[in-house]
Order: structure tokens, then sequence, then C-alpha cells
């Protein structure tokens, strides 16, 4: 089971592929996450990694495909049966490397309307005191001939929170649409290279997590292989390590 998660950022990526791999007992590969580990590191790459990053440069090909490797190999190590992988590649020349060094079996790729994304993104709060994510914006898109409803309510804060809410600062309606301008430029042959081999999934979101999580599942043939309890366990474990 060596799956890909794609979608662009705002659309819930992270989150249903960490409930996925947390489900299936396999690792949760997210790229953002293993440049910010290195980060933290004390050596020569984590040097080079902050020189790059406090310029603003892109990471290259290279020094990414070299983290993800070393994390592959962890993996293999650990006997893990497979792995999610979530923001990687960003580009068909890093799919066409990617096969050099796995063997990807299915491709998952998530995809909301982009009226809808912009709102989501719009409403995103975060409590500045417990942290907790929180969104104000409540979409309901009624249905049109061509096209099935979407209902997103808001996921709003308890009273405690409500005086403490905060926005990304990056959160601007400007800075959202660039984001999805330059994710549909790059991700487009992303999609067509995996389209192309027959591995890829097309994936619609029309609601929010409790109604899309079964239908994910019942998409990935992976209804009742799942168990919801073992599900919120792990994740509480999660949130307790
Ligand atoms: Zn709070």
């Amino acid at each position: 089971m060596q799956w890909v998660f794609l979608g662009c950022p705002g659309v819930g990526k992270g989150t249903y592929a960490s409930r996925l791999a947390l489900g299936l007992r396999v690792p949760h590969i997210a790229m953002g996450d293993l440049v910010r580990q290195e980060l933290k590191r004390d050596s020569p790459l984590s040097k080079e990694l902050k020189d790059l990053v406090s310029r603003g440069k892109l990471l290259p090909d290279e020094l990414v495909l070299g983290l993800l490797t070393k994390r592959l190999e962890e993996a293999s190590a650990n006997q893990d049966v497979g792995f999610i992988l979530d923001g990687f590649p960003r580009t068909a020349s890093q799919a066409k490397t990617l096969d050099s060094i796995a063997s990807i079996t299915l491709v998952v790729n998530l995809r909301l309307r982009e009226d809808v994304l912009v709102a989501k993104c719009l409403g995103r709060r975060i409590c500045s005191q417990c942290h907790g994510n929180f969104n104000v914006a409540n979409v309901d898109v009624p249905e049109t001939e061509t096209l099935p409803r979407i209902f997103m309510p808001a996921i709003l804060p308890p009273p405690r929170c409500l005086k403490k809410m905060t926005m990304r600062s990056d959160d601007t309606e400007e800075v959202i649409r660039e984001r999805v301008r330059i994710y549909s430029l790059e991700s487009r042959p992303v999609e067509d290279y995996y389209r192309a081999q027959g591995k890829l999934l097309d994936f619609e979101i029309l609601g929010g997590i409790p109604e899309t999580w079964p239908r994910l599942l019942s998409a990935l043939n992976l209804q009742g292989k799942i168990a919801n309890t073992s599900l919120v366990s792990a994740e509480k474990q999660k949130i307790a390590a």
C-alpha cells in the first residue's frame, strides 16, 4: 500500500491522509513535517535548509528527495506495510523520480470547488489560548442540474474561546487565490501523469469531515475495514504523545 494524497492547500488533505494512515496502521508521511523535523536538527543539511528557507527559496528536488528517501528507508526497516504520502510529488518531474524509489499503487486526488475552498480558508480561526482549530464559514451551495449540493457547516468555538479567535496572516483572499492558481498549474501535469498510469482516483469533497469520511472510505472500498473506535483511540494516543 503506497498511496499518495493530492489536493490544494486548504482542502483538508492532511486531515484525511492522517486519519486514514492511523486507521490502516501505516505511517502518514507529510513532506512539510519532514522538512520541519530536519530544520530542528543540527546537521549540515539542516544548515543548508535554514539558509534556503530564510532567503525564501524553493527547496531543490534533490534535497527534498533525499529527505523522503531517508524516511522511506526507515519505514521499510520498520517493516511497515506501506505509507500514505502527502505534500509530494508537486511536479511531474518529482512524480517520475518518485517512481524510482517507490511503487505508488494509488493516488487520491481530493477536489473542492474553488469558491468553496476560498470561503473555507477565509473562515479558518485558531484560538490563541488552546490552539483549537475552528471555522466560521457556513457553506451551503444548492444543487444544480449538473452539480450536487455542497454543505459544510461552520465549526464554531465554545464560548470560552470566542474572544481569543485569530486568523492566519496568510489567509487573505488574494493570497488564497494565488495559492490555488499556482497549485492548479503545478498539479495538473502530476494528475495527468498518474491518470495515464491508471492510478488516479478523483474524489470530490461535498461536505464536512463527518459526511466526507464515510464517503471516502467507501470510494476506497474500505467500509467496515477501519473500526471507528480504534480510530478514535488512535487519534487520542497521537494527541497524548
Ligand atoms: Zn480556546
